[in-house]
């Protein structure tokens, strides 16, 4: 078994500018200057403790490309390709679409090698050349939807790969977990008609965006049946993600039979995480890891391909991370994780009102299955 990894400088060069965490420097108001809370440095400090630790020897190196127009207009319209590429070209930057998700200057190739980086590892797992990978991109995706821009998201990189996967690769049911915090809306919008793609997120329910991601969006049309979500409540933590990853995850996979399982790897339901309220800690990732690995294993020949979204803690993610890329990789390293007495009060037992929103949405998993997955389009 070998796992992929992507990774570039280029990533770490997507410059989100001054800022006051989310919101825009403004002295004269008292709002003072400081970094944009989606900066680089989770994202460096993870690739950098990958490296430091022995874990990246271990890897197959995959170098990313830039997506080309023509991978990116299988999801995105035209409109919004040409206005990042608009944004990036001002001498300041620019929005991508919802005023907080900024664009620095030449962002859109940066934002193309981030989809395109996607798209290689994808690649080199259909073709059995890794057996699974992670790519550690920046900027993030899974908010972004066809025509706009939002949450600090330009292109949805999954979202291409997934369309790139069925398109190229002859891979043609795709399910996407996604674990980041916050609801994956963009990715869910893109397939919300398509039964072809499952999506299924588990995110702290009514954090962003702020109202969506509820039980109740579960597709329409062809599609009605294959986007699940779990509006999980503030302070669900290790016993209350591993009950629906039990419950939810792993049933529809099974269900659902994929031919690649996709992940929208957000580590900002740690329980350090500035921007959101979750309790998990690496061990929760790395079990939580375990069940995607042995549910790819059985279904879909072990492809399981991950892309980095959020996660704010620099000093948590890196942890997070290699605990994430040690079990997909089937290994361990000599780090282990220096906060893990916090998992003495973040692994509660499960509470009875979480308990109860993963049970309601346990009862979706049924619905998958009820209409024929048409061909690739
Ligand atoms: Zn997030």
């Amino acid at each position: 078994m070998t796992t992929g990894y992507v990774f570039h400088p280029e990533y770490l060069w997507h410059d989100t500018g001054t800022s006051a965490g989310l919101l825009p420097a403004n002295p004269p108001a008292g709002i003072q200057p400081a970094v944009h809370i989606e900066n680089p440095e989770a994202k460096r400090r993870a690739h950098e403790l990958i490296h430091v630790s022995g874990l990246l020897a271990e890897l197959t190196v995959i170098e990313p490309r830039r997506a080309t127009m023509a991978e990116l207009l299988r999801v995105h319209t035209g409109d919004h390709v040409q206005h990042i590429k608009t944004q990036s070209d001002l001498r300041g930057g620019g929005d991508a679409g919802d005023g907080f998700s900024p664009v620095g200057p030449g962002s859109y190739a940066i934002a193309r090698l981030a989809a395109g980086g996607l798209i290689e590892l994808v690649t080199a797992v259909a073709r059995g050349e890794v057996t699974n990978g992670y790519a550690l991109t920046r900027p993030p995706g899974h908010h972004a939807t066809a025509d706009r821009g939002m949450g600090f998201c330009l292109f949805n990189n999954i979202a291409v790969a997934a369309r790139h996967a069925q398109a190229e690769l002859g891979l043609t049911r795709i399910a996407i977990v996604d674990w980041d915090v916050h609801h994956g809306n963009g990715t869910q919008s893109i397939f919300y008609t398509d039964p072809s793609v499952l999506t299924i997120s588990l995110h702290q329910a009514g954090c962003f965006p702020p109202d969506s991601g509820w039980i109740r969006e579960n597709g329409a049309g062809d599609g009605t049946g294959y986007a699940i979500n779990v509006p999980l409540p503030p302070g669900t933590g290790h016993a209350g993600y591993l009950h629906a990853m039990t419950e939810i995850v792993l049933p529809a996979l099974e269900r659902f039979a994929p031919d690649l399982i996709l992940l929208a790897n957000g580590f900002d339901a740690n329980v350090f995480d500035p921007m959101a309220r979750q309790m998990l800690t690496a061990a929760s990732y790395r079990a939580m890891t375990r069940m995607l690995t042995d549910a790819a294993d059985r279904l879909c020949h072990g492809r399981l391909v991950a892309a980095h979204e959020g996660g704010y803690s620099p000093f948590y993610v890196p942890y997070c991370a290699l605990a994430f890329l040690e079990e997909l990789a089937g290994t361990t390293t000599r780090v282990t994780d220096p906060l893990a007495v916090v998992a003495d009060y973040a692994a509660e037992p499960l509470q009875p009102h979480q308990k109860a929103v993963i049970d309601e949405a346990a009862q979706l998993v049924s619905r998958i299955g009820a209409h024929e997955i048409a061909a690739a389009p």
